[in-house]
């Protein structure tokens, strides 16, 4: 197996039942080729994501002699060109011609291009530089999952019942490939949210923080700002609850027992001894209302 290892993630489409519809007999001129519903859609979505978009089809009908290659080549023009009117441009476009029951001697054989063989997607991997291990498969028949495993892909099986009906490869066996769904849009949707969860899974903590670095200042100051904002509000609470009318009671009457106890010393010196005495007691009863008001006060 020539795979790569550093080439672009892609994803590997079945032609029939899964890009166009099917149809019972092989499509053998241009204008039977039309597109599902989504696809286009569906398409532009995996394209946008970063995937190459490769065609992988086996045309048993080169074999059987039913078409020629020249007809082929315009019908997959003519899938270009719908595709192309939906803004989708594929990388490649593989076909395999061969069957081993087949009539043209040209294509009379079995090959290892042919689906389920992974003969085409190695191919397409050489020439379009692909890492087959970050691509995809998808196809509505058994046969595209087990060449998308055999080449080393991530598979996709599609179980349109519609599809299905107008004469595919019939129920296809699920259990092939890694996911089932009903059509392209869900693979995409498969596609991109599973790629989407391996990238973060690799990712280291400090990567994942350096992509966005915006991030980090803005939760910083944020952060800063509520404790400012606390810090103030804790310090205008504090103010309010240092002061209260008791604690200025206490001031005034602690000034006027001063006072008191400077009138003793006058009257001890100059008044009377009964002076001396209410001057002391009156010193005393105020110095006893500031203690009660001191230890009565609620913030103490
Ligand atoms: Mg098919």
């Amino acid at each position: 197996m020539s795979e790569t290892t550093t080439g672009s993630s892609a994803v590997f489409l079945d032609r029939d039942g899964t890009l166009v519809h099917e149809s019972l007999d092989y499509i053998i001129k241009p204008e039977d080729l039309e597109l599902i519903d989504g696809v286009g859609q569906a398409l532009r979505r995996l394209r946008a994501a970063g995937y190459k978009l490769v065609v992988i089809t086996n045309q048993a009908c080169l074999a059987k002699g039913i078409l020629e290659e020249k007809t082929l080549e315009q019908i997959h023009d003519r899938l270009r060109s719908l595709l192309a009117e939906e803004a989708v441009q594929l990388d490649g476009i593989y076909f395999c011609g061969h069957h081993p029951e087949g009539a043209v001697q040209k294509y009379a054989q079995d090959s290892d291009r042919r689906k389920p063989a992974p003969g085409m997607l190695l191919e397409a991997a050489e020439e379009l530089d692909i890492d087959l291990g970050r691509s995809w498969m998808v196809g509505d028949a058994t046969g595209d999952a087990q060449a998308g495993r055999r080449a080393g892909c991530r598979t996709i099986i599609l179980t349109d019942p519609e599809q299905i009906a107008k004469g595919g490869p019939g129920s296809p066996d699920i259990t092939a490939a890694d996911f089932a769904v009903k059509n392209l849009s869900e693979a995409a949707d498969v596609i991109i949210s599973q790629d989407i969860s391996l990238e973060d899974s690799d990712e280291q903590p400090s990567a994942r923080e350096a992509k966005s670095p915006a991030a980090v200042p803005n939760d910083n100051a944020r952060i800063l700002t509520d404790i400012l904002r606390e810090l103030r509000h804790q310090r205008v609470t504090q103010v309010h609850r240092e002061f209260s009318v008791s604690k200025m009671l206490a001031g005034m009457l602690q000034c006027t027992v001063f006072l008191c106890l400077v009138m003793a010393y006058v009257a001890f010196s100059y008044w009377t001894e009964k002076s001396l005495y209410v001057c002391l007691a009156v010193g005393l009863i105020l110095q006893t209302m500031v203690v009660a008001l001191l230890l009565l006060h609620p913030s103490r």
